[in-house]
This record gives structure tokens, sequence and C-alpha cells, in this order.
């Protein structure tokens, strides 16, 4: 928190001013399913919050909560409408806890898909492959890969009340501000408000909106009139002391700038990239760490930013946000309704908008090892070209959008593909990392100073998001200072 206020980051400014919770509501957006014609014969548009965005876009209308209704107009088998209304409208769920509660029943151990069969009845493949890849954007695996209790905190479909009755969940509290904190560009703006705070010749102003659209000088980031430096576009290949670890006084760091490589002497180094390549650019470092730092193997991602001429069709569509089972984008979000330091939220749909077409590239084949499953994910990625993320775009967008005027050729202004060889930092699976915890799971080992060298990264906390890597950043420079 300390930290927040030095950057002059005001959460309750978010919740107050910046987040504009109506936004959805006024311009009658809500969630829905899409199920596309190339898997259906014709495209279908559910309009309903079936994909749980609700809780990541605040304010997102959930639409009708009648399942049996909303079930009967998708494309699926009639068995498979039956058993999804079923584990939506949860009524038999006190029956299955009265079952469970006289049991030994291990959460952790217990496979989500398992609890669907045997406690639910669960018999239809189609009903299976619905609900897959509702977990895959917070986990990078599909729900066949989650124990029961992973299912539970993901809030799969079957376990809200049973989470609920076991106090692992808490009803959605009106009080919470919900998922609202955030800049325009997302964490960039965060990284850009501490680059400011360790250079402030970089950009004027001070607190948290004036970065919004500030214009970085780049040439103040490597003054060497400034205590901080910061030399972009340089990668470290190696990192050694000079002389025995514990005698040393140094480290020797070698990195590659514009295809030359050049050296540094550093009293102390903080190793803040991913775990996985540490063990190739400290190899003096002993095997048991090296091999556990190895084994942080990150999930990939794809996020296709889509910059559209304007949003006559989306509003007519009605659709703000949509969980899409069958398409090769799995998720669609319209832009975070954010007005902070001069960028507004679009207001008119005449304007353009920014739209997020995500996919998890998780792999056909059920039940293989998470690790396994990010490296055939990045696979993925690195094998097909910008054409071909394209043309899903245009495809998708033209089967959700198209029946309300859209067209994909005419009203695409840009795409930025991002592609996340290495995304989010490997947490623990239940079912394949058995008996690996935060408290002592191969991170703990990965991240122990070596020297002169202390390792940070959300990697060190096996766990993806960003306050993570902030406190393992501060853990790692306090393992230096403590060392000095
Ligand atoms: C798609 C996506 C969405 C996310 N959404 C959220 C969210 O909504 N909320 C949230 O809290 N978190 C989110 N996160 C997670 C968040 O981005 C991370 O927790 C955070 O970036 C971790 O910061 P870090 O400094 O530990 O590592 P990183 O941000 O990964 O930084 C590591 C840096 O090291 C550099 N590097 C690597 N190797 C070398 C080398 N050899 N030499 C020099 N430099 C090197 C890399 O270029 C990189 O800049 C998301 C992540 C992804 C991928």
């Amino acid at each position: 928190m300390d930290l927040l206020e030095d950057l002059g980051i005001n959460l309750e400014k978010f919740e107050n001013d910046h987040y504009d919770y109506d936004w959805f509501k006024r311009h009658g957006l809500g969630g829905a399913v899409y199920m596309d014609a190339k898997t259906w014969g014709k495209d279908h548009v559910i309009p309903a919050d079936l994909g749980g965005m609700a809780p990541v876009m605040p304010g997102l209308e959930e639409g009708s909560q009648d399942f049996k209704s909303l079930f009967a107009k998708t494309p699926m088998p009639e068995k498979a409408k039956k058993e999804l209304t079923k584990l939506y409208e949860e009524d038999g769920a006190r029956d299955i806890i009265k079952k469970i509660d006289e049991l030994d029943f291990n959460f952790d151990r217990y496979p989500y898909e398992k609890f669907l069969r045997t406690y639910w009845h669960i018999r239809e493949q189609a009903t299976l492959d619905f609900i897959r890849k509702l977990p895959t954007d917070e986990n990078g695996v599909g729900a066949e890969s989650l124990s029961l209790s992973e299912g539970i905190e993901s809030g799969l479909p079957g376990t809200i009340k049973i989470g609920r009755f076991y106090r692992m969940t808490k009803k959605p509290d009106p009080e919470d501000a919900g998922y609202v904190h955030h800049f325009p560009d997302g964490n960039a703006g965060f990284c850009r408000t501490i680059v400011r705070a360790m250079i402030p010749e970089v950009a004027p102003g001070e607190g948290a909106e004036s970065v919004v659209l500030a214009k970085f000088d780049y040439e103040a980031l490597d003054d060497p009139e400034n205590d901080t430096r910061i030399r972009l576009n340089s990668t470290v290949i190696a990192a050694k002391h000079d002389g025995p670890v514990d005698d040393a006084d140094t480290v020797s760091v070698t990195y590659i700038h514009d295809g030359k490589a050049y050296g540094v002497k550093a009293k102390g180094v903080v190793m803040a990239c991913w775990n996985m390549i540490i063990p190739h650019i400290v190899p003096e470092l002993p095997d048991d760490q090296k091999e556990a730092l190895a084994s942080n193997v990150k999930i990939p991602y794809i996020f296709a930013n889509v910059m559209i001429k304007n949003w006559q069709a989306i509003k007519k569509s009605g659709i703000g946000a949509a969980y899409c089972p069958t398409s090769y984008y799995h998720l669609l979000q319209t832009e975070y309704p954010v007005n902070m330091g001069g960028y507004t939220a679009t207001e008119d749909p005449n304007d353009p908008m920014p739209i997020t077409l995500i996919r998890v590239p998780v792999p056909e084949e059920r039940g293989m090892e998470p690790r396994d499953q990010f490296r055939e994910g990045r696979n993925e990625i690195i094998s097909l070209e910008f054409a071909d993320f394209e043309a899903e775009v245009n495809a998708q967008l033209d089967g959700m959008f198209g029946p309300f005027g859209f067209q994909s050729n005419r009203d695409i202004e840009a795409i930025t593909l991002n592609r996340w060889s290495h995304g989010y930092s490997y947490t623990y699976f239940n079912l394949f990392d058995k008996g690996m915890t935060f408290d002592d799971g191969p991170h703990i080992t990965a991240r122990e100073p070596f020297g002169l060298i202390t390792i940070a990264n959300s990697d060190s906390g096996a766990n993806s998001w960003l306050d993570v890597g902030v406190m393992q950043g501060l853990r790692a420079v306090n393992e230096l200072l403590e060392d000095d």
C-alpha cells in the first residue's frame, strides 16, 4: 500500500471516479454465449452470461437466469441441454451435500469432471465440451484438468452452492468494488508510474492520472546523470560471480545489445526474468535450484486486440462480452469502461472501440500433464502466422456481429496480436502437483539467494498476479541489502 501511495495510485479513485459501472447498462450490453456456424451449421448467440464474465467486468448485464429457455436456444443435443440446465440451476445441490458430507471427501484430490459424472450424473460429452473452456482464462487448462476445489474456486457449474456450503467461497459482496482497478493500458500503466518515480525526467506530472497519456522520453531512461538507469533491448546472457561465490565482491554480467556483447560489473544482481531461463544465464547455480527453476513452465496466451471503426453492430447485438466454447478465441470482451487522465471510454457507437479476443491454446488431447499442455500450446503459437490469427478474428467477428451489420473487411481498422508464449506463471494443480503448495513448492528452492545474485519475478511466488511480482521484487532487493 505504501508503494501505491508513493506512486500516486489511489485505488478508491478507480472505484469512485475512473471505472464507469453504468457503462454496460447504459448501452444495453450484457454477457452472451456464441456458438459458431463452423461447428454448429449456423451461428447462434445466446443472450446471457453463461460464461461467468460479469465478475471480471463489473456492471456487465447478466441477462436471464431461466437456464432451461436459454439452453433451449442452443444447437446442442437435447440431453446435453437438460444436463447443462441442471448444472446451472444446481437444484440438486442439497442432496449432493448430504451424500458427500457422509464421506471423508477430499475436494483437492477429487477431479471436477468425475464429480459431475458421479454426483450430477452427467453422461453427455457435449455437456463437458460446453464447460471445458470456462476456466482456461484463469487457469490455463480445461475443466478436465481441475480438482473439485479448483472448480469451486473458478465458479464452475455444479459447484457454486457446494462451495458456499463448505465456506470455500462467499456470496458476492455488493460492497466489494470488484475487478475495477484498471489503467486504460492495463498493467503497463502501473509500470509507467514506477519508471517515472525512479526517473522523473522521463515524463512530466505526478500521480497515476498524469501518466496515462504522457509521452515518455526514452532518451532519459539511460542517462548517466541519473541514479537509476534502464537499458532497453539488452538481453542478458550470463551472470557469473568474479571468484568463488562466497567470497566474490562483484558479478560479471554479459548482455547483447544491437548484436554486440557488452559486460558490466555489479555489486549485486536481481534476476527479474522468467525462472526457467535463469539456469542458462547462471549455470553455476546448484543443480537442485536449477531443476526447481526449470519446473516453472509458463502458461501461453493469445490476445487479439481489435480496433473497430465503430461499434454500432456491437450495440445492436447487445453483446458486451461473450463465452465462445467452440470458437478459436474462447472469450470476447469489449473495452473496459475506464475514464482516466484524459482517456475516456467511448460513448458514441459511431466512434472506434478496441475489443479483445482471447485464446488460451489448450490442446485437443485431454488429460495431459499441465506443463506439457503449455509446451504444446506454445508450439501452436509459434507455428501460426499473423494471417492465421487474423482470419480467425475476421470469421469470429463476422459470425457474431455480421447479422447486426458488421463486416470485418470494412470495419476493422487494425489488429494488435499479443502472443505470449510465456504468459502466466505456473501455479500448482491439485491433480498433478501433489504435495506442492505455495508454502513448500519448488518455487521456494528456486528463489534461494545465490551469493550476490537474488531472484525476483512473479514465478518466485508461483502466481501470475502483478502484486505477486512486485512483492517478490521487494523480497529479492531486500535480500541483497541484508547481505550488504
Ligand atoms: C496476458 C496476461 C494478462 C495478465 N493480466 C493480469 C491482470 O489482469 N492482473 C494482474 O495482476 N496480473 C496480470 N498478469 C500478470 C502480470 O502481468 C505479471 O504478474 C507481471 O508482469 C509479473 O511481473 P514480473 O516483473 O515478475 O515479470 P515480467 O513482467 O514477466 O517481466 C520480466 C522481464 O524480464 C525481461 N527479460 C527476460 N529475460 C531477460 C534477459 N535475459 N535479459 C533481460 N531481460 C529479460 C522480459 O523482457 C520482461 O520485461 C497478466 C499476464 C499476462 C501474460
